[in-house]
């Protein structure tokens, strides 16, 4: 059995897995592979699945699968699987990260001084205490997220299609949750109903000065209606992980908007993640050979 490792993984899983056969990351040898490990980079389109005629099993470590053609790996009999509860922890701190890093200007002050430049008059901070957050999604992540803003005395509203009730957050509808929030951190999969979800019509909805945080998808997010309202000052921040191309091309008109916060798809990307999706995986395959047996 070859195990194709296409993405980057900790650098223990090929050790790690080699007692089930063949390890390699040897992209050009798809074609021989009964097993492919991605993260997100790997696009498993139709035409990569059809050049895989061995491949029986997909394994994604991290959440969203919005990168593998389920339909057609459905048709073809592969197994399609992934590691949902490994990453929630990582994307939530994150959030907090880039939450704090907006407020306290950290990336300005830093850049000042290695400018040398004394900004102390000119960085007015400002504090999460007894701020409104709104999740919009409070599943794993949103609700870890949710655990953190509490401990720092944020009031939390949050809007889930699949929730009605949260021990820790006021459930409201969206157009209330985008009334209330000081801070507004996005926590849901990309969907039909939730592609653009962030527009210019829902931005309207928000509070002058909002702070808008996304872990979860880039296109959750209009960018072009975000960085128009970053440009009016309607949104004082917009710090982002994901984008909808990775990286964002040249032209997104996020990259010259001003008030961004930016980082490139990290969320994941912990080195306690990394252990824990290893961990998944080894699980996962496992199984998968002994059902073989
Ligand atoms: P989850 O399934 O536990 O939670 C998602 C929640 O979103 C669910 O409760 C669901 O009901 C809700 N939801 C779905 N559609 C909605 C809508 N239209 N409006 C409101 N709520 C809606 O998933 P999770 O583990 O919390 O992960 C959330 C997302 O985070 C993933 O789908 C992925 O896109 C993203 N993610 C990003 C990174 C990163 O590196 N930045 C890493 C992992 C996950």
């Amino acid at each position: 059995m070859l195990i194709l490792i296409s993405d980057a993984f900790d650098p223990s899983l090929p050790d790690r897995l080699s007692s089930f056969g063949e390890v390699t990351d040897d992209k050009s040898r798809l074609a021989e592979a009964e097993i492919v490990l991605i993260r997100s980079k790997t696009k498993c389109t139709r035409e990569y699945l059809d050049s895989a005629p061995k491949l029986k099993m997909i394994i994604r470590g991290g959440v969203g699968l919005d990168n593998v053609d389920r339909d057609h790996a459905g048709q073809r009999g592969i197994i399609v699987d992934n590691t949902p509860e490994a990453s929630s922890v990582a994307v939530a701190e994150l959030a907090m990260a880039l939450m704090l890093a907006s407020i306290n200007h950290v990336v300005a002050g830093h850049n000042g001084m290695v400018q040398g430049k004394w900004l102390k008059k000119e960085l007015k901070r400002s504090e999460l205490y007894r701020k409104t957050l709104g999740l919009i999604g409070i599943g794993r992540i949103g609700g870890e997220v949710a655990v953190r803003a509490r401990a720092f005395g944020m009031e939390i509203v949050a809007h889930d299609t699949q929730v009605d009730s949260s021990p820790i957050a006021e459930i409201l509808p969206l157009d209330q949750v985008l009334a209330r929030a000081d801070y507004i951190s996005l926590h849901t999969p990309l969907t039909d109903q939730t592609r653009q979800m962030i527009n210019a019509d829902t931005i309207a909805k928000m509070k002058q000065g909002v702070i808008v945080v996304n872990t979860a998808r880039g296109g959750c997010v209009d960018e072009a209606a975000m960085a128009r309202a970053l440009e009016a000052g309607r949104v004082r921040c917009y710090a982002t992980d994901v984008w909808t191309s990775d990286p964002p091309p040249a032209d997104c008109p996020l990259l010259g908007a001003p008030n961004m916060l930016m980082a490139p798809h990290i969320g994941a990307s912990s080195k306690e993640n990394l252990l824990r999706i290893g961990d998944l995986v080894v699980e996962k395959i496992t199984n998968y050979v002994n059902k073989r047996k």
